[in-house]
């Protein structure tokens, strides 16, 4: 049984039946896979889980790690949220991981034309606050506290590049320069700030090696490591 808006139906209706049409080519391929990945220890991931790297990424629909990267099922330890900014429950998903001993990266990885970095400099461009205005009228309190937390962003890119205004011109982008940004703060916070992953990175017998900044160009499919 699924809800369907403030009613119930039952499990004769498929809710989603383009997913399920994909589930079912997905499953066609599945114990093929799982007989091909293990764990280190040579453990099916059927039972358990060592992916060597993770990732920081945003929501948006053209950046999913598995197929950017060409990985599968046990690859890859994801973290997906809107503009890929790091909150308790997002550092607690890389903490997790962390203390697993999984993984020897961490990617950051922004991408351009970035929505939720958009909402930020449109912002900036309506009212030129020092700190963050809600763009509209409508009342979205959680929107706006993740927005909020990417304006200081715009304001330190344009500080780095007082030239730049523009959302898309070329050579005066303050949205890719913002993206840009949001990716530098994300890695200080990790790297300079969080305690779980300062101490990794110093102790030598933990798997984490490096943090790692990367942007993904939506237009080309490239990644490039910053
Ligand atoms: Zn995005």
């Amino acid at each position: 049984m699924w809800l369907n808006g403030c009613s119930s139906s039952t499990a004769s209706t498929d809710p989603a039946p383009e997913l399920t049409a994909g589930n079912t080519v997905f499953m066609t391929t599945f114990a093929d896979v799982v007989s091909k990945v293990k764990t280190a220890t040579g453990v099916s991931i059927t039972s358990a889980q060592a992916p060597k790297t993770i990732v920081l990424t945003c929501s948006d629909s053209r950046v999913p790690p598995e197929l950017i990267f060409n990985k599968t099922l046990g690859d890859l330890f994801v973290i997906r949220v809107a503009g890929n900014v790091l909150d308790k429950d997002q550092l607690a998903s890389i903490e997790y991981a962390v203390e697993h001993n999984w993984a020897t990266k961490i990617i950051i990885l922004g991408h351009s034309q970035c929505g939720a970095v958009k909402e930020a400099v449109v912002s900036w461009k309506n009212t030129k606050s020092a700190t963050y205005v809600p763009v509209g009228t409508t009342k979205m309190e959680n929107l706006d506290y993740l927005v909020g937390k990417i304006y200081p962003r715009v304001i330190a890119a344009r500080a780095a590049f007082p030239t730049y205004t523009s959302l898309t011109a070329s050579g005066a982008n303050l949205w890719e320069a913002a993206v840009d940004n949001n990716t530098d703060h994300i890695y200080e916070q990790l790297v300079l700030e969080n305690e779980i992953v300062k101490e990794a990175l110093a102790d030598s017998s933990k798997a984490l090696k490096n943090v790692i900044k990367a942007k993904y160009d939506i237009t080309t499919g490239k990644v490039t490591f910053q």
